[in-house]
């Protein structure tokens, strides 16, 4: 018959604390993986940039719509030039005066014509800009994509052995639980539940492993008398006092 605070179960309750302090702290990883705040910082950059690509794209396309527009004005005086032009070179206007005033139009068509045609310059060059400067843009997304698939990959992966690893250890936890008695089982849980997921320390010395308490000495002397099983009397948390061979760590 297994005794309820025999050395065998004050042992198994120890393995189960290290396997359940280990199944702890791998949940823990997988909550709080760097690598998903890596994949969710490059979200956040491409939203950025993807920003500055819009305003980009529409500053290319604004720029179009003013060349095209000063490009249908610039033709549209070239056909009032040329009709003028017409005018004169037909011989149909014999007065001075007018041929005077039709020059003088011409001329003003012209310096505006001249003056749209510097203006439609200053426009392509800073239409070619923003061509060039979407393109940089497009690559740093593209880039920032591949990035994420990357950090992607490698979250899945971490992920995986955390999650196997824990799975691992879920079994062993229990194999060790199903072979102890359960109210000692019970006891454990609930403790465990309470107290931040420790149920169990060891007497380490006059101190109790898991609140770091040291213990007066007779404390621990009617704790060494007593059986492997206790109670702390600091945390009332268990306390394993001794175990044969010292396999207490
Ligand atoms: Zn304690």
């Amino acid at each position: 018959m297994k005794q309820a605070d025999s050395p065998e179960t004050a042992k198994r309750l120890l393995e189960l604390q290290e396997l359940d302090s280990n199944i702890m702290r791998l949940t823990k990883r997988l909550e709080d993986m760097p690598e998903k705040r890596a994949i969710l910082q490059t979200r956040k950059k491409r939203v950025e940039v993807d920003a500055l690509l819009q305003k980009a794209k529409l500053l290319s396309s604004r720029l179009e719509k003013d060349i095209s527009r000063l490009d249908d004005e610039c033709r549209s005086l070239g056909s009032r030039i040329d009709t003028e032009q017409a005018k004169v070179m037909s011989g149909s206007v014999t007065n001075p005066k007018e041929l005077v005033a039709i020059t003088r139009e011409m001329d003003s068509l012209k310096r505006r014509r001249d003056k749209l045609e510097v203006d439609e310059v200053i426009l392509m060059q800073k239409a070619e800009k923003a061509t060039a400067q979407t393109a940089v843009i497009t690559k740093a997304l593209d880039q920032l994509a591949k990035q994420e698939e990357d950090q992607k990959a490698q979250f899945v992966e971490v992920g995986s052995k955390v999650q196997d690893e824990t799975a691992r250890l879920t079994v062993q936890r229990t194999r060790i639980a199903g072979s102890l008695p359960a109210d000692i089982l019970a006891r454990y849980d609930e403790i465990a539940k309470a107290k931040g997921g420790v149920a169990i320390g060891h007497l380490d010395g006059k101190s109790c492993s898991a609140c770091r308490m040291q213990l007066p000495a007779e404390e621990t002397e009617k704790l060494h008398k007593g059986p492997a099983l206790a109670t702390c009397p600091a945390c009332r948390r268990m306390l394993v006092v001794d175990l044969p061979g010292g396999e207490v760590e």
